[in-house]
């Protein structure tokens, strides 16, 4: 791979300077949050930086990551044909990450799906934020629980940026104040972050209380809770 990459970039670079000889090269890939690929000259030698996207890509887009950065770099237009199949391939491999990584993140902590059989969890939080947060919170994933346990009604885990609630509560029995209160409890722990690393404890500071209290059917949802 690495051998097939610097030859690529040999070839790249003997199009665009063919008197100059390819000087000592060094590419490395990293995990870049913003797709950034870094080309610079240090005392002679060539220093590449790709990002991990690009790994494993075809020949053809390497050779066209290869023709816009060092393009770039000599201050050449970049051909157009080049742009566009660098920008294709990223745009896919983006997607599919994306995929990729939501299917790991439900695997590993075993989330379902936000749809239940009575309720839709993202609904919820879509109208709960509109009517208690301004629309400002961030949704994360939406999750019923697995199984239907009852040790927690439900938990915010900033870990997995997840809300999972007990699955007991998908049931046309619970009424919808019951299961809003539910939902709108772990959307203020979202509200209200508590740094503690690696615990599950459900810390509720004075502001946390306080705009508990601002939901309508707080003594309602806690008797029924309560009863269940
Ligand atoms: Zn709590």
């Amino acid at each position: 791979m690495s051998a097939k990459i610097h030859h690529i970039f040999e070839t790249t670079f003997h199009d665009l300077r063919p008197r100059t000889p390819f000087p000592e090269t060094k590419i490395e890939f990293f995990a870049f949050a913003n797709l950034n690929n870094t080309i610079r000259m240090r005392s002679g030698k060539l220093l590449v930086r790709l990002s991990d996207l690009l790994e494993g890509a075809p020949e053809s887009v390497l050779s066209s990551i290869a023709h816009i950065l060092l393009a770039k770099m000599y201050r050449r237009p970049i051909a157009s044909e080049h742009a566009t199949r660098y920008r294709r391939y990223i745009a896919s491999r983006a997607i599919s990450r994306k995929a990729h990584l939501l299917r790991q993140i439900r695997g590993r902590k075993r989330l379902d799906h936000p749809q239940g059989r009575t309720y839709d969890l993202d609904a919820i939080f879509r109208d709960l934020n509109s009517r208690f947060f301004h629309g400002m919170l961030a949704r994360p994933l939406m999750s019923w629980s697995p199984s239907a346990a009852r040790n927690s009604l439900g938990h915010y885990d900033p870990a997995h940026n997840a809300i999972v609630i007990s699955r007991v509560f998908d049931h046309p029995r619970v009424p919808q104040y019951a299961i809003e209160y539910i939902v709108y409890h772990e959307m203020l722990h979202l509200k209200h972050p508590v740094k503690l690393r690696g615990s599950r404890r459900c810390v509720h500071s004075t502001a946390f209380l306080e705009d508990e209290r601002q939901f309508p059917r707080l003594e309602d949802a806690k008797k029924f809770l309560k009863e269940l």
